[in-house]
């Protein structure tokens, strides 16, 4: 079955987040500016590999693809988004396994994707393992922009070199946000920033300003997160406690577990073969993968240390941006979509 993504058959509104060294955070009078102004990259931390789980198994799929990764590969230039170009042959599919969950997840790459296997395994890795299972596959690609993400479905797609624990955190968050049926837009989550003074960083707080409640929610997530594994916040979080109790209350249980619970796992979406002239190109070594890996390679890329101590996650700093939500209706059905474009300066 081929999937064809035409213009005609999208119509998309887009959320986007955007970060950037340069942090003009717009402002308003209730929400100044939000815990930390410039943004929650201060809870990422120093490398990834210190906090991850480490896969497991390690299985190359050459003749499926996912559904959804076979369209977002194919995906056509948008008002929000560039044309992602990748060609199905030179699309990776893989099978990964983590010691804590009974699932496992398909995850696409293309061949010229900044994120290498590896950095893929490691990164989902860092997810707690019933916020893991919440996801259904994991996507790597190239940009021609800054490296930003986006949860599209139940699906996290990772463009650029992009590795931060409090990103992968905030995207899962937006699919665990969906599928418990919209916990940002309760009124026990309203009510509770109508209470606080402010929210959880400059982007959070530019999202308010347009009524952008499923931000907020994301970004307390992952503060709520980063203390329930262990971090110690610098900040006083007194301006948000009610919106980080609400968010406890509605989430705790997919953060403090040890196991993935099965019960509240997503299910996989079709697969499908691919055709003879997308057959995996034969210089991609995906075949080689070994059947099974006990640990995950460290890194290249270490953040800075940080003075902030904590016992799992640790830290870093960040920056600004907007907001913008992507609502997609393809192949005659809804779909969602919430974009956090990180704008980082190198
Ligand atoms: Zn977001």
């Amino acid at each position: 079955m081929r999937f064809e993504l035409s213009t005609s058959s999208l119509s998309i509104a887009l959320t986007a987040l955007f970060l950037s060294t340069t942090a003009t955070a717009q402002t308003n009078s209730r929400y100044p500016k939000g815990l930390y102004s410039e943004g929650l990259k201060v809870l990422d931390p120093p490398n990834l590999a210190s906090s991850a789980v480490s896969a497991t198994s390690l299985r190359a799929i050459p003749s499926e693809i996912p559904y959804s990764c076979y369209g977002t590969a194919l995906s056509r230039e948008n008002k929000e988004l560039p044309a992602i170009n990748c060609a199905i042959s030179s699309l990776e599919v893989f099978e990964v396994t983590y010691p804590d969950c009974e699932r496992s997840w398909k995850m696409c790459r293309c061949s010229d994707a900044d994120l290498s296997r590896e950095d893929m395994m490691e990164l989902f890795g860092m997810l707690s393992p019933n916020l893991r299972a919440q996801v259904r596959n994991l996507m790597a690609f190239k940009t021609s922009k800054s490296a930003h993400a986006y949860t599209s479905n139940e699906d996290v797609v990772v463009f650029g070199d992009l590795r931060h624990w409090t990103v992968i955190t905030h995207e899962a968050a937006h699919v665990l946000d969906s599928r418990k049926g919209g916990l940002s837009e309760t009124a026990v989550y309203e009510d509770a920033i109508k209470k606080d003074t402010c929210t959880a960083d400059y982007y959070a707080a530019n999202a308010m300003t347009r009524g952008d409640v499923k931000e907020p929610w994301a970004q307390t997530f992952v503060v709520n997160t980063f203390r329930k594994l262990g971090g110690v916040l610098k900040a006083d979080a007194g301006c948000m406690q009610n919106q980080l109790d609400v968010v406890a209350d509605q989430t705790d249980d997919f953060v403090k577990k040890s196991r993935c619970d099965m019960s509240m796992a997503t299910t996989e979406g079709p697969m499908f073969e691919r055709s003879p002239s997308e057959v995996l190109d034969k210089s991609i070594t995906i075949e080689n993968f070994p059947a099974s890996l006990t640990a995950v390679s460290p890194s290249k890329t270490a953040y800075p240390s940080s003075d902030i101590v904590i016992r799992m996650k640790e830290s870093e700093d960040e920056k600004s941006a907007g907001t913008t939500a992507l609502r997609t209706t393809g192949w005659g059905i809804a779909t969602s979509i919430l974009m956090l474009q990180l704008w980082y300066m190198n």
